[in-house]
């Protein structure tokens, strides 16, 4: 039984607020979704009933893999459901190891450090690499938790309309030398455009204004560049020092990383507050990524279906070749991606509407990830499904 109390400031600040979005169409709420590993494909299950997800992030299946469920069960059998404590102090179980030599390999890099999740290692490393007297540049669609980055470091930070590189070539020139240390911060592969980040040229100009570049990778690892993220998307692979990521799309577990010198590394490892303060992950979700970071090494036919299936459904509907597994159909108001993903639904085909402000204003859209479990007949009924919705380009990319 809830005590019947009379409503407080606090909550009549909180109905206000709700109400406001609301009146904006864009009150959020939560759908009760079950996922089951015995379902083949990228099934999932909302009020009852079945929908084919082309909404989620586990590009490769990986979330309901076999080989990641025994590995998290075997884990949880021999080290406990939890780690106990910071990895500073108890929490370092002997399976962070593995999963870090993984990381650091796959990312051609020395080293890996392994935090809570995507966005606590943005939110950690960025203030402890940028402070006061530096000069943070960010690309404008870069994800939520780098801005948030960005905010706790105190630098000066300036953000460059997406992708262009003449704007941040510009900033460079007039603020680069009124400050110690500089790093620009772009997400790899975009998370609500699926298009990358033009990285040679970053790197390029990194390199000319003693800058360092800093990749979010959370989208690129395990689907782009034969699995190993965005650097390798390019031949030759640019530099970059910084490779931030997350375990919990592609890698289908939980938990973020950065991958970079043994310096560095060791310097997040004593100085990152989101990692220093902050509990270690539990055992069977880090024994879950180092499974999957295992299979990612090795299958590349696996590796390579979501940005196939991309491929076919841009193909069919005559979109331009899609440069990773995400495809978004803009489709402008909120209204209108509202309507067009309840149409999907009924249709069995789950595609969540994003609007603002996970999006610029004026470009709500259907945003729609392709994974390695969808059959084609999937692909095929998805692009029929869609052929009478309007959507245009992102201004950005005209
Ligand atoms: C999802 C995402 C993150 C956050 O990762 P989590 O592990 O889910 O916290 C960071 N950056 C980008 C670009 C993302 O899409």
């Amino acid at each position: 039984m809830t005590d019947r109390t009379p409503a407080t400031s606090l909550d009549r600040f909180a109905a206000d607020k709700l109400d406001t979005l609301a009146g904006k169409g864009l009150r959020r709420h939560l759908a009760v979704t079950g996922q089951s590993p015995k379902a083949a494909g990228a099934q999932i299950t909302r009020n009852g009933r079945t929908l084919i997800n082309f909404s989620g992030n586990d590009y490769l299946g990986l979330s309901t893999d076999p080989a990641l469920i025994a590995a998290a069960r075997d884990a949880a059998a021999r080290y406990g459901a939890g780690a106990g404590a910071s990895r500073l102090v108890t929490g370092n179980h002997p399976l962070y190891d593995d999963l870090e030599r993984r990381l650091a390999r796959l990312k051609g890099t020395e080293d890996a450090v392994v935090f809570g999740s995507g966005y606590m290692a943005n939110i950690g490393a960025i203030p402890v690499l940028a402070g006061a007297e530096d000069l943070i540049l960010i690309d404008a669609l870069s994800h939520a938790c780098i801005h948030a980055g960005t905010q706790l470091s105190k630098a000066r930070t300036e953000i460059f309309p997406h992708n262009d590189m003449d704007a941040l070539a510009q900033l460079l020139a007039r603020h680069r030398g009124a400050h110690c240390h500089c790093l620009i911060v772009t997400d790899g592969v975009f998370s609500m455009d699926g298009d990358l980040a033009p990285l040679p040229a970053m790197a390029d100009l990194a390199a000319r204004h003693d800058a360092w570049l800093m990749t979010d990778d959370a989208h690129g690892l395990g689907v782009v560049g034969g699995g190993r993220g965005s650097r390798h998307a390019f031949d030759p692979p640019p530099d970059i020092p910084l490779q931030m990521g997350t375990l919990s799309k592609a890698v289908g577990a939980y938990g973020g990383y950065v991958c970079a010198s043994r310096a560095v590394c060791e310097l997040l490892r004593n100085r990152a507050r989101s990692f220093v303060f902050t509990t270690g992950l539990p055992p069977g979700t880090v024994a879950a990524a180092s499974t999957a970071l295992a299979i990612i090494e090795e299958d590349s036919q696996r590796t390579s279906r979501p940005l196939a299936l991309a491929g076919r459904f841009c193909a069919a509907l005559g979109l331009p070749p899609p440069e990773s597994p995400i495809v978004p159909l803009i489709l402008g108001p909120a209204g209108a991606a509202m309507a067009a993903s309840a149409t999907l639904q009924e249709a069995g085909l789950l595609v969540t509407a994003i609007r603002p402000p996970s999006v610029p204003d004026g470009t709500a859209r259907l945003r729609i990830t392709f994974t390695a479990t969808h059959a084609d007949a999937d692909v095929d009924a998805l692009a029929a499904a869609c052929a009478d919705f309007t959507s245009f380009t992102p201004p950005h990319a005209r």
